[in-house]
Parts: structure tokens; C-alpha cells; sequence
């Protein structure tokens, strides 16, 4: 069974959507297979983040995900990886769309700010793999 890897961002967590966010994975008939509750150090999140490490807004990222707990986990089902990037709609809450997470709870970054789009999904079972093994260890 295809697997993917998600996290709620400070953002979702402190604004007290978790339980919005597993409903909506749970009604889709997706498994969740792991789920905790944890800090994001920034040398986790220059792994996470590596192909993003070099880009000028960066240190915004670490900011933004170390600025409080983050919910991570693990949900299986088929064609997981790309359901859930639909699901939690595109980058940037203002191209995202109405009934998508992102497009339903996020507004557009300011200028030079780091982009608060509520959640994060594996883009490719390379990704999904390398994610597990970063956040979790199997
Ligand atoms: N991000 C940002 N500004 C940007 C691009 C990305 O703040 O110009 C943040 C944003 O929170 C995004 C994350 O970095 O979700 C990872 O970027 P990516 O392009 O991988 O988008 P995602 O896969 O999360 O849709
Ligand atoms: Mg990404």
C-alpha cells in the first residue's frame, strides 16, 4: 500500500485545526499509520528542505517551522501521494483552491514572508521514502 508523509505546520496546530485536517484524512478513507506531536529542529528542516536550503527566503522557513509544535504522520491508501497534494491544494493559498486545505484555511504570504499554507505532503514516492526515514527512522 502506497504510504506519504505529512506534517501540520505551527500554524495549523496553534489555530487548532488538527482535528479538521485528520477528519478530512480520515473521511477520504485514508489510514493513518503514525501520528506525533513534536519540534522541528533547523537541522531537521535543512534535510527536509534540502533542494530549498540555498533559496534567499530560507531562514523565514526555519522561523515559521520552529515556531511551535508540528504534527507529524504517515497515512497509506491508493494513489496516497498524489491524493493528499491535492488535497491540501497548491503552495500558495491564493492559487489554491476552494475545498482544498490550503485553499479553505490560508491566505496568501506577505511580501518577503514565509508562506503559512497550514500543511505538508510528500511529491513522489522517492520523497515519501526519504521523508519517513528523516522524521520517523523506517
Ligand atoms: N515556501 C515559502 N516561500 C516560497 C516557497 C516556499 O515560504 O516562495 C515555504 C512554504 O511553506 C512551502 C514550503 O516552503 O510549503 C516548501 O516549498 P515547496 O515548494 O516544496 O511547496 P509545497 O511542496 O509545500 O507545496
Ligand atoms: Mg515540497
Amino acid at each position: 500500500m502506497e504510504q506519504t508523509f505529512f506534517i501540520i505546520k505551527p500554524d495549523g496546530v496553534k489555530r487548532g485545526l488538527v482535528g479538521e485536517i485528520l477528519t478530512r484524512i480520515e473521511r477520504r478513507t485514508f489510514t493513518i499509520d503514525h501520528l506525533e506531536v513534536r519540534m522541528a529542529s533547523e537541522e531537521l528542516l535543512r534535510k527536509h528542505y534540502e533542494d530549498l536550503v540555498d533559496r534567499p527566503f530560507f531562514p523565514q522557513i526555519v522561523d515559521y517551522m520552529t515556531s511551535g509544535p508540528v504534527v507529524i504522520g504517515v497515512i497509506s491508501g491508493n494513489d496516497v501521494i498524489q491524493t493528499w497534494r491535492t488535497m491540501m491544494g497548491a503552495t500558495n493559498p491564493k492559487d489554491a483552491v476552494l475545498g482544498s486545505i490550503r485553499g479553505d484555511f490560508a491566505q496568501a504570504p506577505a511580501d518577503g514572508g514565509a508562506t503559512f499554507n497550514v500543511v505538508h505532503g510528500s511529491d513522489s514516492k522517492e520523497s515519501a521514502e526519504r521523508e519517513i526515514a528523516l522524521w520517523i527512522g523506517k
